[in-house]
């Protein structure tokens, strides 16, 4: 039996489904020890988190997920350990904010040009009241406009690459992000690094550079991860001298596939991230040795 831990979460302060205090709930009820929130862009949830954990009797990492760019691909890097006071950190986000209401405009217009836009913005709503606007926000709203039937099926008719509602970004280059991270006092994790479009022979230049702007790890140890995809992802963090991290990337109750709280046995010869965040220091002697 190992202990759980989960080092990317999602709360409705990006576009998860649940406040904070209700994603600690979920994860005591894993038996989750040690949880990060990590919302996309976004450090407003962590007050919320860690107060509530330290209730529970979890140990909490301040963490987020910031969505950047390489060679034209969009990435996301996790950061763990972050200081959200952290003013360079505070700046890039919010210029991410900006961007992302720039772009949810731009999804608005465009979906206004079908028939079925014409007499309803669908973006108004999440502008309004969503603090970090995403397309999943998007996807809820014309689900709620009777438009789509999931959020994937909003996706695959709207709002997908080459969908109506499509509208490319520019993000950040992946330096500044890890750089923003690490000016907090966080280490930067290369999040879901299999899910990316890329060749095997792109993926390794990317996990290179990612070290080389000073990265610390890859996210090696998620749900619905196939045997080979977890065997290349050992492969890439072995070669690149990259720690390990392991994280649901969970963002609502009731999707089966991405459950709280991934046991924490990571491949051998991978140094276990966790060993090198702030609840390290007060787990040791208290998890059983696996990670
Ligand atoms: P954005 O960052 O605004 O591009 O929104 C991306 C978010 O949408 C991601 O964080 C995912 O949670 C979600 N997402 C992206 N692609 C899909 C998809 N094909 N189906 C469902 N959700 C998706
Ligand atoms: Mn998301
Ligand atoms: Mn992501
Ligand atoms: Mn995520």
């Amino acid at each position: 039996m190992f202990d759980l831990i989960d080092l990317h979460t999602h709360s409705h302060h990006s576009d998860g489904t649940v406040a904070p205090r209700e994603l600690v709930a979920l994860a005591a009820v894993r038996k989750v020890k040690v949880l990060a929130l990590t919302d996309h862009d976004s450090t407003a949830g962590l007050a919320e988190a860690e107060c509530a954990a330290r209730d529970a009797g979890m140990h909490f990492t301040r963490g987020v997920e910031i969505t950047a760019g390489w060679r034209g691909q969009e990435i996301h890097v996790v950061g763990l350990d972050i200081d959200p006071a952290n003013a360079q950190l505070v700046t890039h986000l919010a210029h991410l904010v900006q961007l992302r209401r720039t772009r949810v405009a731009a999804i608005g217009e465009r979906l206004r040009r079908s028939s079925q836009f014409r007499d309803i913005d669908p973006v108004a709503g999440v502008l309004a009241s969503a603090e970090v606007p995403t397309r999943t926000h998007v996807a809820r709203a014309i689900m709620a406009l009777g438009l789509a039937t999931t959020t994937q099926d909003a996706f695959d008719r709207w709002l997908g690459r080459g969908c109506k509602g499509y509208v490319p970004q520019e993000w950040p280059d992946m330096a500044a992000a890890v750089t923003a991270i690490r000016a907090a006092g966080g280490h930067a994790v290369l999040a879901h690094p299999h899910r990316y479009k890329v060749s095997s022979a792109v993926l390794d230049a990317l996990c290179q550079q990612f070290r080389d702007c000073g990265g610390s790890a890859l996210e090696v140890s998620l749900p619905a991860t196939s045997p080979n995809d977890a065997a290349r992802l050992a492969r890439l963090a072995r070669k690149h001298a990259l720690a390990g991290s392991a994280g649901s990337d969970f963002h609502e109750p009731g999707l089966p596939w991405r459950p709280l709280g991934r046991f924490a046995k990571l491949a051998d010869g991978i140094e276990p991230l966790l060993a090198r965040l702030q609840a390290w220091d007060t787990l040791q002697g208290k998890i059983r040795r696996h990670v």
